[in-house]
């Protein structure tokens, strides 16, 4: 048995153009341990302000960050492809590997390899480790990861069911047993990831087994800027019709499309606003949001066989009642019920279901930063 990871992790979350950083301290195992420090530092690059690049704002923060007796360095990487299903101590290799996966998500990996890059030189004596979005979700069965797309061409060019978000299902999940105090082993939980970006997870006994996005973050449910789910052959259509080039369209789809594309506000707080103004597009928007996660949950209801809770987080799950409650609304049937009093009320870790429902419907706030620390420290525990 190896010594329980207690430690000082800072923990970094290296966006195209901010650093979220948090550095914690003590025994983050057992979801104790404190934040020491933690904040945002934004437009990175960005003309007339902000630090010149990522080099510049990391040495900046670590010249002002406590950094003594630092257990480690703990990385979000969104993309781990097929190889990385657990949080992994970095070396020359795996930041190739990293670097190799930059085609899979050409906005991401290149600023979180930029953060490891210059953490690793400004601390060559801490271990670092990355923690991917995607490893949570190596555990997909190989039908739920794969596309139904001529085999010889998915296999040569890498197209495979990823997901993202895989930090946060997997905390959100661990701490929905804990709430039901159940055993993590012995639920089936459906996680609800509804923030700027959103995807939902089917999670039996702590497994990823189904989850929305997919190649990349843009499959699945309706987003802020994102289309999710649409038939394939929109794309065809507009660049045929539109004249639309391959850029353009994933332009449309990435950024001009979910709840702005449909109401022209990407912020659900906007759209609940003109919504309740009376403002038919944000009505719709709304309608078509919650309509898309109401399927997700009929589907990942049928392919778990049996649902214990259903969990909301991130911006939208956590403070939106109203999208809580038409996402669920009617689904009485299959033991899935809302209470409107615990729905309006309450903060944390909560069950929003009436008493004695069968499923029990929950919020739990996310934590990516924490998990990432966690994780950070059981790898290193782990390691040789
Ligand atoms: P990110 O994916 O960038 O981390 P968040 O998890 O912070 O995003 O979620 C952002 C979303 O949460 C926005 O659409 C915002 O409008 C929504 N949100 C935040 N607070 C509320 C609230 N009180 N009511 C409804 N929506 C909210």
């Amino acid at each position: 048995m190896t010594a329980p990871p207690t430690g000082r992790v800072l923990v970094l979350n290296c966006g195209s153009s901010s650093i979220k950083y948090r550095l914690y301290d003590g025994d983050l195992t057992v979801d104790g341990g404190r934040v020491v420090d933690g904040g945002l530092v934004e437009r990175i690059g960005e003309e007339g302000g902000g630090p010149a690049d990522h080099a510049a704002a990391l040495q900046d923060l670590m010249g002002r960050l406590d950094l003594g007796e630092l257990t480690a360095v703990g990385h979000r990487v969104v993309h781990g492809g097929l190889r990385f299903s657990a949080p992994t101590v970095i070396d020359d290799d795996v930041v190739a590997a990293i670097e190799a996966l930059v085609p899979l998500a050409p906005l991401h990996n290149p600023a979180n390899l930029a953060g490891i890059t210059v953490a690793r030189r400004l601390l060559p004596d801490t271990p670092q480790v990355a923690v991917f979005d995607t490893a949570f979700h190596r555990t997909l069965p190989e039908a739920a990861a794969t596309y139904a797309i001529d085999r010889a061409v998915t296999q040569e060019y890498g197209i495979h069911r990823y997901g993202f978000h895989g930090t946060s299902h997997a905390y959100v999940s661990r701490r929905t047993a804990a709430l039901l105090g159940r055993a993590y082993e012995d639920v089936n939980v459906i996680t609800l990831h509804l923030g700027n970006g959103a995807s939902a997870c089917a999670v039996a006994g702590g497994r990823s087994v189904a989850t929305s996005m997919g190649l990349s973050p843009l499959e699945g449910l309706v987003m802020g800027t994102r289309s999710g789910d649409i038939d394939p052959a929109i794309v065809f259509h507009l660049q045929r019709n539109a004249g639309m080039s391959v850029d353009e369209i994933d332009h449309l789809l990435n950024h001009r499309s979910g709840l702005f594309g449909l109401c022209g506000a990407n912020d659900m707080r906007e759209v609940l606003r003109r919504r309740a103004a009376g403002d038919p597009a944000a009505a719709l928007a709304f309608d078509v949001y919650c309509r898309r996660i109401t399927a997700y949950v009929g589907a990942y209801y049928a392919l778990l066989g049996r649902v214990d809770a259903i969990t909301f987080t991130a911006g939208i799950g956590e403070n939106a009642a109203d999208v809580r409650a038409a996402a669920l609304a009617n689904l009485e049937r299959l033991g899935i019920a809302v209470s409107p009093e615990r729905n309006a009320t309450g903060a944390g870790e909560r069950i929003i279901s009436p008493e004695g429902a069968e499923v029990a419907v929950c919020v739990v706030p996310t934590d990516e930063e924490r998990e990432i620390a966690t994780q950070t420290l059981l790898a290193v525990s782990r390691a040789p």
